[in-house]
């Protein structure tokens, strides 16, 4: 039988996740390792009920592992493998296990190999590297340290090292296939619907007789998940292969995209950046951007998309109120009367930036990023402006709340990129 959180869970493993390691408590370093394995453990059906992270602390190593194996299937600890005095899983585990450390001669030959083949003298300090908890069995290292596999009650505990990318190569080439295995057919599937201008009680609100009606079915689960202006719609099934929750999910999206209309960005990867690309690469048509608020954020996020340069011009960062006039074609005479955020501005920046950098459309971008009010504008004023030839400018002002510069930008960069998108779709 299974010790897991529930007693009958119909064969489906549950997991558990450690992350070691005192800088990630004291917020030096964020833990992005347990984010990506529970992201791996979903597409094989194994579901993920805690994720904890210890400090380098042998006491408190063992006690999180007892606990979380005393509950799960399958315990995965990241970190805490290397060579050095703080890194003390191969000991949490083994006094958890109740088993001695033993050297394998295997590994002191491979970690001596790995010196000797980079010319480099091995610290006798290494060693420790070979020692694995009696009856583990090794997981191929990748760098320097071993992983391990070694049972704990009822669980497997797996052991595996915290550089991102060795831990990445262990788990995807060892303890994947091995779970999914041991879990047999079934796999969770999550499709992401992408959205734009909307904000998250917005979109919650439209998709509540979805999630009602999908609730009581218990066909699929949804989550609504916000960040920078743009809220993301996540649909996960579970079923007995990959194609079943595919075929199960499909709907679902399509219907929520239905329902979202012209909210929706894209699926998945998708972000509004994509969907602006999308609507210019089918109009064949180019664009240029002059930013001011967002400092340069615009046009990093449009280079992002692959094949850029077939639509996209170039973009000018024009914080100075002088430069507006200088590098962008402002009329002064628009800066003087209605300042530099204004709708006016942005129109004129929009058309200038257009004409200057031989673009089809322009995208005009200022507001206040703080500390101070500006020309009587509070905080978190944003005036946007899309200009398209032979029509006159579109704009809009936003108020955003004055949350701080960085969000501030990141903000501003998703409206204005979701208003060119909005404006180009009206025009399509
Ligand atoms: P090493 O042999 O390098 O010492 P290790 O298994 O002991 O490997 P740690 O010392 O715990 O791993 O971490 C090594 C580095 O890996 C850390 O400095 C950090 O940059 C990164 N790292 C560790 N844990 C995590 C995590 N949970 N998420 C992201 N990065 C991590
Ligand atoms: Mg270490």
């Amino acid at each position: 039988m299974s010790v897991s959180d529930s007693p009958d869970r119909g064969g489906r493993l549950s997991a558990e996740l450690i992350a070691v390691g005192t800088e990630l408590l004291l917020g030096d370093s964020v833990d992005t390792n347990s984010g990506w394995i529970s992201g791996r453990l979903a597409e094989i059906g194994v579901d993920v009920f805690r994720h904890m992270t210890v400090g380098d602390n042998v006491q408190r190593l063992a006690s999180a592992v007892r606990e979380a194996a005393a509950r799960a299937d399958a315990v995965i600890v990241t970190g805490g493998l290397g060579p050095t005095q703080d890194d003390l899983t191969r000991d949490a585990v083994a006094l958890v296990a109740g088993v001695a450390l033993e050297r394998r001669p295997e590994l002191v030959a491979y970690v001596t190999e790995y010196f000797a083949a980079r010319g480099r003298e091995m610290p006798e300090r290494n060693l420790v590297q070979a020692d694995m908890p009696a009856g583990a069995r090794v997981l191929s290292p990748v760098g320097t340290a071993a992983g391990f596999a070694v049972a704990v009650q009822a669980a497997t505990v797996y052991c595996v090292p915290g550089v991102p990318a060795e831990m990445r190569a262990m788990i995807a080439g060892d303890v994947i296939p091995e779970l999914s295995r041991r879990r047999g057919a079934g796999s969770t599937v999550s499709r992401v619907i992408r959205t734009a201008g909307m904000s998250e009680s917005g979109v919650a609100e439209l998709c509540s007789p979805i999630v009602r009606r999908l609730d009581e079915t218990q066909g699929a689960t949804i989550a609504f998940l916000a960040s920078r202006g743009e809220t993301r719609v996540r649909v996960t099934v579970s079923a007995a292969s990959r194609d079943q929750a595919l075929a199960l999910t499909d709907p679902v999206v399509d219907e929520i995209v239905d329902l979202l209309g012209a909210g929706v960005t894209g699926i998945d990867d998708e972000g509004v950046e994509h969907a602006v690309a999308r609507q210019l690469m089918a109009a064949k048509q180019t664009l240029a951007v002059a930013e001011s608020i967002t400092g340069g954020c615009v046009g990093g996020r449009l280079v992002s998309v692959p094949g850029a340069s077939d639509w996209f011009r170039g973009g000018v960062i024009v914080y100075a109120t002088d430069l507006k006039a200088t590098l962008a074609g402002v009329d002064q005479a628009v800066l003087d009367a209605h300042g530099p955020v204004s709708e006016e501005a942005a129109a004129a920046l929009a058309v200038g930036v257009r004409q200057r950098l031989r673009a089809d459309v322009g995208l005009g971008v200022v507001g206040v990023a703080g500390p101070t009010t500006q020309n009587g504008k509070p905080v978190g004023t944003v005036c946007l402006a899309v200009g398209l030839e032979d029509a006159p400018s579109a704009t809009q002002t936003l108020q955003l709340p004055s949350w701080g510069r960085t969000e501030l930008q990141e903000f501003a960069g998703s409206f204005a990129l979701d208003f060119l998108r909005r404006q180009l779709a009206e025009r399509a």
